[in-house]
């Protein structure tokens, strides 16, 4: 399937770009990196309170530079007895710079004392598309959400970030257990580009039928 259009995704995160790609392997677009399409990776600084802000300052950001429709995924981990923490710092929870490890043990550390019953956490992710050229200032916005609970133990290898500690509510496996198709069909990733497909698919049908009608005036 030759690619219609392109689409640049605002992260530095591999394994969400890998997972991007893959879901929306089925649209004829072309998927590329902030460095594919950039030459560098800009650094944003993401200072929203809630995922839906992220995503739109990071798409926005990433659009004005590069001058492309540009698609942004803040998510995260919500977990009830943390009062909705990490939150949107989940990327630094154990701080700035922290591996995925260290985020993950920081998350063990603080729920020690809490009880099988109350370790209930959910993944959101809010996904913002950014046409630059679009007149109006609205981005296309959509959200995704996985229900679970945190494992006292990490457990399989698959995924990113805290896969191995969150036991999928659906599957009652760790999302790091689940093949790659299966946490792209539940996950809160997945759920939201669900719900952005059709409106990417209605932006490619208008790009190709103002392009066969551009080329209908030439001929
Ligand atoms: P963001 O890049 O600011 O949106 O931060 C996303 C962070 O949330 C990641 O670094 C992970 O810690 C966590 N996260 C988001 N999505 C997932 C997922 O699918 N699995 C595991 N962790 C995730």
């Amino acid at each position: 399937m030759d690619p219609v259009m392109s689409i640049v995704v605002a992260t530095n995160n591999r394994g969400k770009l890998a997972e991007i790609r893959s879901i929306l392997a089925h649209l004829p677009i072309e998927v590329l990196s902030m460095t594919e399409a950039l030459g560098e990776t800009p650094s944003i600084v993401e200072n929203g309170t809630t995922f839906e802000d992220n995503a739109i300052i990071k798409a926005r950001a990433v659009a004005n530079r590069c001058k492309a429709i540009t698609l942004a995924d803040d998510s995260g981990l919500e977990v009830d007895a943390l009062g909705g923490k990490p939150g949107v710092r989940s990327a630094r929870f154990a701080g700035d710079g922290a591996s995925d490890a260290q985020n993950n043990a920081e998350l063990l550390k603080q729920l020690e004392d809490v009880s099988e019953e109350e370790r209930v956490a959910r993944f959101r992710c809010a996904i913002a598309l950014v046409d630059p050229w679009q007149t109006t200032d609205a981005p296309m916005l959509v959200e995704g959400s996985c229900e679970g609970t945190i494992a006292r133990t990490p457990t399989g290898t698959g995924g990113f970030g805290y896969d191995p500690l969150f036991i999928v509510a659906e599957r009652g496996c760790t999302m790091a257990e689940l093949d790659k198709a299966e946490k792209n069909r539940i996950s809160h990733r997945g759920r939201a580009l669900a719900a952005l497909s059709p409106q990417i698919a209605a932006l490619i049908e208008r790009r190709v039928a103002a392009a066969a009608k551009l080329g209908t005036a030439r001929d």
